[in-house]
């Protein structure tokens, strides 16, 4: 069996969010070492605090001081922490109720080890040397075991309050994309293309899934497609994207290479992109030391019948 393939991920994107009032007054307390809960109208106290109430659905405005002490309600065990964690050292990811409160906030725990943390274990709130009006203003939880800090009496009025944060937001993952695709992509390093025959259905799927998404069953059978194709639908480009070195307008189309029972998608070139159509005959043309076709450009025969691709639009 050829080598299954993998390969680093990384999706990235800062999020910027205003805030409202009751979250620009819990970030901005923060900012002051005061932790601000919301009061329902039951009497309850949720911190973090919400602007709606989760059961009733009331608007929340009333802000409530809770003291920076509070007790473990579950936890779990991070022995890998990963960038942009609250620690560099391996640390619990605990739900604290903090006094005062009648809700769980989630945040790291610092303890030596999690024979160190248990549910019911008393912390306190680790405060950051520089805070700036966001939830890593507390920089952690620390087992604490002094009686229950007392609120300062605050009432969440305060000057220049934070009123939106930036959230950087990542996923960096290994990706694998399995055995199918996997052989796909090895057979594209030598400039072929594979794709697998549904041995139920007999389409060919380009690429391969490993599976046929009709049918359900597994698909085995490799089968050497293209190399030419033909235009079964397309669309013109007039829009340039900032890192492609393409000039506008071109044409991006949907190509079934011959023997594929699927279109694939390409760039079409060496021809004016207002003379592009359906049925157009194509053929990949290749850069040396890259995977994938750089483009598709007309191979000079004849364009196919509509018949022979109609099923495939
Ligand atoms: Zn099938």
């Amino acid at each position: 069996m050829p080598e299954v393939l993998t390969a680093p991920l990384v999706v990235e994107f800062p999020f910027t969010r205003s805030l409202g009032p009751v979250q620009s007054a819990f970030l901005t307390g923060l900012r002051e070492r005061v932790v601000l809960g919301v009061r329902t109208t039951d009497g309850r106290t949720l911190v973090p605090p919400v602007e709606y109430d989760p059961d009733t659905a009331d608007e929340l405005h009333e802000l409530f001081e809770v003291a920076p002490t509070g007790t473990v309600t579950t936890w779990a065990w991070n022995p890998a922490p990963r960038p942009g964690q609250p620690l560099t050292t391996p640390f619990a990811w605990a739900l604290v109720r903090l006094d005062g409160a009648d809700t769980a906030l989630l945040h790291a725990l610092d303890a030596p080890g999690p024979d160190a943390v248990r549910t019911g274990l008393r912390v306190r709130v680790r405060w950051a040397a520089e805070r700036t009006g966001a939830i890593t203003d507390i920089a952690c939880f620390e087992p604490y075991d002094g009686p229950p800090a007392q609120p300062t009496g605050h009432t969440g009025e305060f000057t220049d309050p934070v009123t939106g944060i930036v959230a950087p937001a990542r996923l960096d993952y290994v990706h694998s994309p399995g055995r199918a695709q996997s052989a796909h992509l090895a057979a594209l390093t030598e400039h072929r293309v594979v794709g697998e025959r549904c041995p139920t259905c007999h389409k060919v799927y380009v690429p391969p899934r490993g599976a046929c998404p009709t049918c359900g069953v597994a698909t085995r059978e490799q089968v050497e497609v293209g190399p030419r194709g033909t235009v079964t639908t397309f669309c013109v480009v007039n829009i340039a994207a900032k890192n492609l070195d393409i000039e506008v307008p071109y044409v991006y189309a949907h190509i079934a290479l011959d023997g594929a029972d699927l279109a694939l998608h390409g760039r079409i070139g060496g021809i004016p992109y207002d003379q592009v159509r359906m049925g157009l005959r194509v053929e990949p043309v290749w850069h040396e030391g890259s995977r994938f076709p750089d483009h598709y450009r007309p191979c000079g025969e004849p364009d196919a019948e509509y018949e022979t691709y109609k099923e495939l639009l």
